[in-house]
């Protein structure tokens, strides 16, 4: 495959830009199953592992009600889960050792850069700002697109379109950069845009046509060579 005319690029947060499964995912599930397992219902290593089975399917949040309604948990409880899940206290962090060079790279080189980013919005913020990435990436700025998974039926799509619409690019001159290829890679295919899959979170193959990524990058410095004209 040529290499593809870029004239824009929309990145993805956790585990593209920072290690969030290492950093933030498993001490929070490790928080949340201590909660599940205080009332008796599930020990807390089983707690633990059926967030990792339903989180696969479902997202973080939706993943701790299901594991509630499957095991008959009371709703305070599930709702310390989440909140103990979900905190926007946001501990030390630190993007990948090669995320802001990237980024600088990426913006030298005249490319506008965006970030869809799904989750708790505050908490993603709150991510970005711990993670020193609020001078690249913010709502003042206007290339900050949070998607909110509990509050909003569709995927990542409309905000992957806001994207490109604020960088003034065409869907198939947009690159779409991300580790999941459920969420981004699959409504960036759909869009018609560049998709690149960066290998950094779990194993993952595609299971739809759609969810084929254009490219397949091991690490972000990679991006600089791929989107170079
Ligand atoms: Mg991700």
């Amino acid at each position: 495959m040529s290499r593809p005319t870029i004239g824009g690029v929309i990145l993805d947060l956790d585990d593209t830009l920072f290690d969030c499964t290492g950093l933030l995912t498993e001490p929070a599930r490790r928080r949340a199953a201590t909660v599940l397992a205080r009332s008796g219902h599930l020990a807390e290593g089983d707690a633990f592992h059926l967030q990792v089975e339903w989180s696969a399917k479902l997202g973080s949040t939706e993943a701790l009600r299901e594991i509630a309604r499957l095991h008959g948990f009371a709703d305070d409880v599930l709702n310390e889960a989440l909140a103990t899940y979900n905190t926007p206290d946001v501990p030390p962090i630190a993007p990948f050792p090669d995320a802001v060079s990237t980024l600088l790279a990426l913006k030298d080189n005249g490319l506008p850069l965006t970030l869809v980013t799904s989750g708790v919005p505050e908490r993603q913020r709150a991510k970005i700002e711990r993670l020193g990435l609020a001078e690249f990436f913010s709502k003042d700025i206007g290339n900050l697109f949070l998607h909110d998974p509990t509050a909003e039926q569709q995927g990542k799509g409309p905000h992957l379109s806001a994207a490109a619409t604020w960088m003034g690019v065409t869907n198939d001159s947009t690159a779409v950069v991300g580790d999941k290829l459920d969420s981004e890679i699959e409504a960036g295919n759909r869009l018609g845009m560049v998709t690149i899959h960066i290998r950094l979170g779990l194993p993952a193959a595609p299971t739809t046509p759609e969810q084929k990524p254009d490219y397949e990058i091991d690490g972000l410095a990679e991006l600089v060579d791929l989107l170079s004209s």
